[in-house]
């Protein structure tokens, strides 16, 4: 059993389920693990990408990653009986000679063929990827076999804002959706209130109602923002500073009450220490965000688990980034808290499968081999395209 081949391309995302809006040029990468193992009667592929928001690795995965895995011996990336890919293996394959520290977005490249590995090694095994990676990590926690989810978008718009987010929020609510994220930052911060007020009217409650700020804010605005947001008693205000800014991240924490989100845009167990130590978060209300894809992947990610619960986290505080079918599943795998879902923005690779629904804010996990992203039909068609 070996890797046949590794595809990546580049291709354009959207913010917006208007594709025609503006977003910035943002693309992502998407790769291809094409492998030998026959399933079915059919060759095994698995596929994966780099989440979102972070722009294509294309260089650091065509020149440096992919090529360490096809120049290894096929014996090094398999589990012990030589019956399915060790993703952990090919993981310590990928990083090999790699330096701690400067993560830069090599952790986006290695997380996106991670993601195809543990497709591929899930297909293999022919389980849906939470149970393969129960499997796999030994997680003996039961799961209700449905998670907790929210709705990620309420980016605005660059005209008629209000309106628009309004009809967003709404169509998310006929989605199944009962709790939403919106943006802020980009505006002034009166503006950003009425948003605020917009969403809390659709969705019934401002607590109903997680704002993200996308690091917008120094330290005076920090504080500022916390003041003007707490009587909303949001769901939580999440990226509120530069996430390197553990000072304000503090100030922030020891000024404003409700539950704060963090980690995003930390991508390795050191730089989750530090802003455990120095951000100033309380294991009892707030969120880390951390994105398994952009965190090294899911090895990397299980290492900030592991460290942040051994400092007295708890599992249920752990609500990924990503918003699409790979961080449903390992939220669903590791007991998290919940997951972002992205049912507008961010498509072909946002939201559920086709046909599947989210009922009074939770989903059930999908059943079918691998992660699934065969059932978004969009999707399907676009990796098809790379692997053929
Ligand atoms: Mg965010």
């Amino acid at each position: 059993m070996r890797i046949v081949d590794i595809r990546e391309r580049a291709v354009d995302i959207s913010r917006y389920d208007d594709p025609a809006l503006p977003s910035g040029g943002l693309n992502t990468s998407i790769v291809a693990v094409l492998t030998d193992a026959v399933v079915d009667g059919a060759a095994i592929t698995g596929y994966g990408f780099s989440s979102i928001g972070r722009f294509a690795q294309s260089g650091l995965i065509r020149e440096r990653f992919a090529p360490r895995l096809l120049a290894a011996p096929s014996a090094a990336i398999l589990d012990d009986d030589g019956s399915n890919f060790d993703p952990f293996a090919a993981w310590n394959i990928m990083m090999n000679g790699e330096k701690p520290g400067g993560h830069g977005e090599r952790c986006v490249a290695v997380g996106a063929l991670d993601m195809a590995l543990w497709d591929a090694a899930a297909k293999i095994a022919r389980l849906p990827l939470h149970a393969f990676i129960k499997l796999r990590t030994r997680n003996q926690m039961a799961d209700a076999g449905c998670v907790r989810v929210y709705a990620g978008g309420g980016y605005r718009y660059p005209a008629d804002d209000r309106r628009r987010l309004a009809d967003e929020m709404r169509r998310m609510l006929d989605r199944g959706f009962t709790h939403a994220k919106i943006k802020i930052g980009g505006a002034p911060l009166a503006d950003d209130l009425h948003r605020i007020e917009s969403a809390a009217a659709v969705l019934a409650s401002s607590d109903r109602v997680a704002v993200d700020a996308m690091n917008a804010y120094d330290a005076s605005r920090s504080l500022e923002a916390a003041d003007a947001l707490a009587p909303y008693g949001l769901l939580w205000f999440e990226d509120v500073c530069d996430p390197l800014d553990f000072d304000t991240h503090a100030a922030v924490a020891r000024r404003y009450g409700h539950p704060i989100a963090a980690g995003e845009a930390l991508f390795s167990a050191a730089e989750a220490q530090l802003l455990d130590r120095f951000g100033g978060l309380r294991r009892d209300r707030d969120i880390l965000l951390f994105d398994p894809a952009h965190c090294y992947g899911l090895p990397g990610y299980l290492r900030i688990v592991d460290l942040l619960e051994r400092a007295g986290w708890p599992r249920s505080a752990f609500w990924p980034h990503g918003g699409h079918l790979y961080t449903l599943h390992v939220a669903g795998a590791l007991a998290l808290g919940g997951a972002e879902l992205n049912p507008f923005s961010f498509q072909p690779f946002g939201g559920l499968p086709d046909g599947m629904v989210v009922e009074n804010g939770r989903t059930r996990l999908p059943q079918s081999p691998g992660i699934g992203f065969e059932e978004k039909r969009e999707l399907a068609k676009l990796f098809a395209e790379l692997a053929s």
